[in-house]
């Protein structure tokens, strides 16, 4: 990436629970704008494999699915955000709770925070899709391969399974966790002025708007000068 153009560089942020297509729209803004995406998911995941101090303190959290305390997860943060000051940048999983919000603001003002909010039912039966054959290891999704006959395998006939990750108890205690963390921090954006909603049901219907609101704060990076050559 170059050096932006513009004076006031892009601080956003982008939210959205599992499922809601998150992953997507930040791939696909990021193709189409040039800016830095910074996942603390992806960040830490690094940090575990390259085992630096935080990542071999942060795995016990992970491992047992709580979230790294607040005063670690914005050091951490923060200090790589120092190396993209003289970008645009979106951030991706973090802040998830009001202490790491606080801290960010006092750090940089938060211009945008892009929430995709999909109905919960709909997250639902995403997450839920997923079927697998025990014996074979083949992998069913109700949405894009279902398998001929519902809950049965194509070629065995043997009944299907859900994953306990999968399974529609697990699912909502899922979302629910990730509702009570992260509402006071939609409302505390809220609050502020900042937070911009994306509804929908599809995310090629919510990426649309999501494209149109960006172009209105940022150049767009064109598509073709983006691909490399073939000689390259
Ligand atoms: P993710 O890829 O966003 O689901 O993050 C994977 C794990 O990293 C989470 O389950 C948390 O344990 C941890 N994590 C990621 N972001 C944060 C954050 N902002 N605050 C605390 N923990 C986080």
């Amino acid at each position: 990436l170059g050096a932006p153009a513009r004076r006031t560089l892009l601080r956003a942020v982008i939210m959205g629970p599992p499922g809601s297509g998150k992953g997507t729209v930040s791939s696909r803004i990021v193709k189409h704008f040039a800016l830095k995406h910074l996942s603390s998911g992806d960040l830490l995941r690094d940090n575990l494999q390259r085992r630096t101090e935080v990542g071999v303190i942060a795995k016990t959290y992970i491992d047992q699915g709580q979230l790294i305390p607040d005063d670690l997860m914005t050091r951490l943060m923060l200090n790589e955000l120092k190396n993209l000051h003289r970008y645009h940048w979106l951030l991706d999983g973090f802040p998830r709770t009001v202490p790491q919000a606080e801290a960010l603001d006092e750090t940089c003002q938060i211009h945008t925070v892009i929430n995709l909010d999909v109905p919960f039912e709909t997250i639902k039966q995403r997450l839920t899709a997923r079927w697998i054959h025990p014996g074979s290891g083949r992998v069913y999704n109700l949405e894009f391969n279902p398998p001929k006959d519902v809950g049965l395998d194509d070629i065995t006939r043997e009944p299907l399974v859900q994953r306990d990750d999968d399974k529609p108890e697990t699912v909502t205690k899922r979302l629910k966790a990730y509702e009570a963390e992260t509402k006071p921090v939609l409302d505390y954006y809220r609050k502020k002025g900042v937070l911009e909603s994306f509804s929908g049901t599809e995310t090629n219907k919510i990426w649309p708007l999501v494209h149109a609101f960006l172009q209105t704060k940022l150049p767009e990076v064109s598509q073709e000068e983006s691909i490399t050559p073939l000689w390259y």
